[in-house]
């Protein structure tokens, strides 16, 4: 109850798409039920949380923030989705994103833009020293409505997903942990697809023992995913006396990227002189292709979503234009009316990219491209480095308005330069807050780990917390 009523009071955020406040209060009294019985399902039975609107959700609306689904009410949950709820989480209600998961500020969902829970703090409202209507910053995302759903207290964990960076880029910004695990360990049955070869379900938490848990539950095979793999172990509490001594930390020298802010440059050195201090050794290291990837993620991500989207035709699902000239005609006005600038605009360049005289050229090229970034990772790690310590962002969170006046598509892109390559390499990372900015404003550090070590990660990253 008391989140349904924070969800009230904080509708000024736009975090929520849909809530689902029947269904949690009959969870959340059997869940009493089973509490008072002594008989509780586990750690998180009765806990509230949200799930990013492109999740499937049983009878429950699952529009991905756009017009195309507006209406639609999927027949089944997803994986991750269901599993929490078999371990008696309480569904609270669905969270508002980029359209499609394309963006990274939530700002462009066909129902209007998130909020960042911290433009409403005392510390940014000093600063702003303007009219909170007029002087907001962005929560980050594209799972900023699940980062804002955290960070406002209105559930306490919250499902995003990850392709590029969409829930470390918004934990980041909200002050959540986020964390995006290897690809494979999470299913990906039921996540409305994005890149296939790239999403990943995310985890938002408050702390970084919590994303451990909600991890332990999520984890393993799917028959329904067949990228799916087996957890590596069990993994329920992480080790409370986990010691960085002798440990090497990996800086990666082209993360000291144009833009950087100043503030976010001294936070990623002040930690890292937190694990020398510690014991452990901090180690400049090379990502040597780092600066291909935004162009690289560009056509690959292009061309799946031209390929993904094909299905929403007006005949399978959600919104059918009225035109019915033809059959082609009623196919190109239902894409037109559903899909916003954004996502027609890849559909457009990833058929461009896809076509025959243009596949060894770009995509061909590209694949290449993404084997040497997750090449240089590769090298990193065997060469003996545990975790590398990267920015999440470039900067703390931007306002709304500024945001929104650059072209919005290129600074979207440069916004994930320190977290898209970790999805071509399908490593797990997560985003952990560490300080606020002279602005009030959250700042967060990425950890990155080799491929199923997620648990050594998250050690690490609670070491950091
Ligand atoms: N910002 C990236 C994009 O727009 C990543 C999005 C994501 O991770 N879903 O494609």
């Amino acid at each position: 109850r008391k989140c349904l009523n924070r969800i009230k009071k904080t509708q000024h955020l736009n975090a929520f798409l849909s809530v689902t406040e029947d269904l949690a209060l009959k969870q959340a009294q059997e869940a009493e039920a089973r509490l008072l019985q002594g008989t509780p399902k586990g750690p998180l039975d009765g806990i509230p949380f949200a799930v990013k609107d492109n999740f499937c959700t049983k009878n429950v609306k699952t529009t991905c923030a756009s017009r195309m689904l507006r209406d639609y009410t999927p027949p089944y949950n997803a994986t991750v989705v269901q599993k929490l709820l078999d371990h008696g989480a309480v569904l609270v209600g669905k969270t508002n994103m980029d359209e499609f998961a394309m963006g990274s500020g939530s700002t462009d969902g066909a129902f209007g833009p998130v909020r960042n829970p911290w433009s409403y703090a005392a510390p940014y409202r000093e600063h702003a020293g303007a009219a909170p209507d007029s002087d907001w910053v962005i929560a980050g995302g594209s799972s900023g409505g699940s980062a804002a759903a955290v960070a406002s207290f209105t559930s306490y964990l919250a499902l995003g997903s990850d392709t590029g960076g969409s829930t470390r880029n918004p934990g980041a910004l909200c002050g959540v942990v986020a964390l995006k695990p290897t690809y494979g360990l999470l299913s990906r049955h039921g996540l409305i697809p994005l890149v296939n070869s790239m999403d990943v379900p995310g985890i938002m938490t408050r702390s970084v023992s919590d994303a451990a848990i909600v991890l332990g539950i999520l984890q393993g095979l799917d028959i329904r995913d067949s990228t799916t793999v087996p957890a590596p172990s069990p993994l329920t509490e992480l080790p409370e006396d986990f010691d960085v001594k002798n440990m090497c930390i990996g800086i990666p020298k082209e993360y000291h990227a144009p833009g950087l802010s100043e503030e976010t440059l001294a936070q990623w050195s002040h930690v890292a002189d937190m694990f020398e201090r510690a014991g452990a050794r901090v180690e400049l290291v090379s990502l040597p292709h780092t600066q291909y990837s935004i162009v690289c993620y560009r056509v690959l991500c292009h061309a799946e979503v031209a390929s993904n989207m094909a299905r929403f035709d007006g005949l399978e699902y959600g919104h059918r234009s009225q035109v019915d000239s033809s059959t082609e005609a009623m196919y190109a006005s239902t894409r037109h009316e559903g899909f916003a600038d954004v996502v027609r605009g890849r559909i457009l360049s990833g058929n461009y990219f896809l076509l025959k005289q243009n596949y060894q050229h770009y995509i061909v090229k590209a694949q290449k491209v993404r084997r040497l970034i997750a090449n240089d990772f590769k090298h990193v790690f065997s060469s003996g480095v545990d975790v590398l310590l990267t920015p999440t962002t470039l900067t703390d969170a931007a306002r709304y308005y500024d945001f929104t006046q650059e072209d919005n598509q290129t600074r979207s892109a440069q916004e994930d330069v320190f977290t898209q390559p970790v999805n071509m390499a399908g490593l797990p990372a997560v985003s952990v807050p560490t300080a606020l900015s002279r602005r009030g404003l959250p700042i967060g550090l990425q950890l990155i780990g080799p491929a199923l070590q997620d648990k050594k990660l998250l050690s690490v990253a609670q070491w950091i917390e």
